[in-house]
């Protein structure tokens, strides 16, 4: 083995790998291998199947690309011989990425399958036989129904972010997929949570795996978390306030809808931040330009969906900001996840209101610590007109249909309120930045109008653009007085 290949100080060493995969590895610069890979690596070598429950950020990609190049390495030419499923476009390029990488002083091929752009390339790029097939399910499927997919030689299938595919119904897909592979296969499944879908599809597609468990599915200890209550029209505000006030390098910000992002981004963009959005309504190229954009620092801060800035691995993201709070206490750790990663300190801000905290209380139980809250009084309320509500709205509405209040998802429009007699439209959606600059929320202000603050807590918990699963929260269990305490 030539020196380069093997130095003594390359934890790589003690796997025995072939001398052109340490290179790759030293290319990758992989000095040791992460807990993950210790762990992975020995029984995924001698070709054992693996259960491994670990998120992404803990090295887990190699862990899974390493034995998969150490065995074509040896034995090149009968490909593709391995299949990589992978929930997102991103990713699956990631992934990819990756293994060009660590396989760059061999001859190993790899094609990149997902949807979102033509197929041709990727359809030529099968036709010459690679050797690691990396993909999304819904597109395999579909070339393979095409014909031009042939997985008969399949030795290793992995089966990245389970989870996650089964967040975004593959799980029927995926075991579409698995009928067209050889039986005698290795199999390496990677989940950061275990739902009992997945627990059953383990069952079912694992041979006596090797279990690699890692603490880390906690977010890990390099991450600050703080809670930030906020009033919901305030959160634009409080965003632009840590985002200038909080050391932030880079940040990725999560919102819950797609539109929301882009909105977010554009208020992010019209107060001169390097913001961009990145979200499923984009097309490929333009997600693609937003991920080199915000990789190589021409952004600063990308505003994303869940499903968008799923598996990112972005080096360097000192913030990550759940601007709005995320459904599940799993999505909560993949979020956070972003940040904290390749042994850098990261910081954690979740944005609570009023009607966040059942979900606040079960992302606490599920990282098992209290998240401390840090307090910024002039974003806890709001005292100015909702733009949103609907004076004006209201009564071109009742001009047009002779005044009647229509019932709108299941719910009247709020009545016409006395308060609500804006002067001005003072639009906190349409750019806090101007907001802020007309009105602050001084202490004189608040003192003007103490009667208003029960209103506008009550507010926020009935306002008029609320999704419907969140009104069902707050219609649920009795939550109205609790939301009223803070
Ligand atoms: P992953 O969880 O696979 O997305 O990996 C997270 C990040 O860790 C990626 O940027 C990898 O390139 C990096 N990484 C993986 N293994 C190692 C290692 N042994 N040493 C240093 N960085 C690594």
């Amino acid at each position: 083995m030539p020196e380069t290949a093997t130095r003594p100080s390359n934890g790589f060493a003690k796997f025995d790998l072939h001398p052109n995969l340490m290179r790759g590895i030293q290319n990758a610069g992989f000095e040791s291998p992460r807990p993950i890979q210790a762990a992975t690596l020995p029984a995924a070598l001698e070709g054992s199947d693996i259960l491994g429950l670990a998120q992404t950020g803990t090295g887990k990609t190699a862990g899974f690309a390493i034995p998969i190049l150490e065995r074509i390495v040896r034995d090149p030419g009968h490909g593709p011989t391995a299949l990589i499923l992978a929930p997102t476009r991103e990713l699956a390029s990631q992934i990819a990425d990756e293994i060009r990488t660590l396989a760059s002083c061999t001859r190993i091929k790899g094609v990149t399958i997902y949807g979102g752009v033509g197929q041709r390339p990727q359809v030529a790029g099968l036709r010459q036989r690679p050797d690691i097939i990396v993909a999304c399910p819904g597109r395999l499927l579909d070339l393979i129904g095409q014909g031009f997919v042939k997985l008969g030689n399949i030795q290793t299938l992995v089966l990245d972010e389970a989870d996650h595919m089964f967040d975004m119904g593959f799980l029927v897909s995926i075991r579409k997929i698995i009928g067209h592979l050889p039986r005698k296969r290795q199999n390496l499944l990677f989940s950061a949570t275990m739902p009992k879908e997945i627990r059953k599809l383990a069952d079912d597609m694992l041979n006596d795996p090797t279990v690699v468990e890692l603490p880390s599915t906690k977010p890990v200890d390099l991450i600050e978390q703080v809670v930030y209550p906020v009033h919901h029209r305030r959160k634009v505000r409080l965003a632009q306030y840590l985002l200038k006030n909080d050391d932030v390098s880079r940040a990725i910000i999560f919102t819950r809808t797609k539109r929301g992002a882009k909105a977010l981004a554009d208020k992010l963009e019209r107060a001169k931040f390097n913001a961009a959005a990145l979200q499923g309504n984009m097309s490929q190229n333009a997600r693609e330009k937003v991920m080199s954009g915000f990789k190589s620092g021409k952004y600063d801060i990308l505003v994303a969906t869940d499903i968008a800035a799923r598996g990112i691995d972005v080096s360097k993201v000192s913030h990550v900001i759940n601007y709005d709070v995320p459904d599940t206490p799993e999505a909560y750790t993949h979020r956070i996840g972003r940040t904290g990663r390749a042994e850098c300190t990261g910081k954690a801000c979740t944005f609570i209101t009023t009607e966040d905290r059942q979900i606040l209380r079960a992302i606490e139980r599920r990282i098992d610590q209290e998240i401390p809250q840090r307090i910024i009084e002039e974003f806890l309320q709001c005292d100015d007109p909702d733009p949103r509500s609907r004076p004006q709205r209201q009564q071109r509405r009742g001009a047009k249909s002779g005044g009647r209040n229509k019932v709108q998802n299941g719910r009247k429009p709020a009545a016409k309120k006395p308060q609500a007699k804006p002067t001005k439209k003072k639009s906190d959606s349409n750019d806090g930045r101007q907001a802020a600059a007309k009105k602050k929320p001084t202490q004189t202000d608040k003192a003007k109008r103490p009667t208003r603050k029960p209103k506008s807590v009550a507010k926020t918990t009935t306002g008029g653009n609320r999704p419907p699963r969140r009104r069902k929260q707050s219609a649920a269990g009795g939550g109205a007085p609790k939301r009223r305490s803070r």
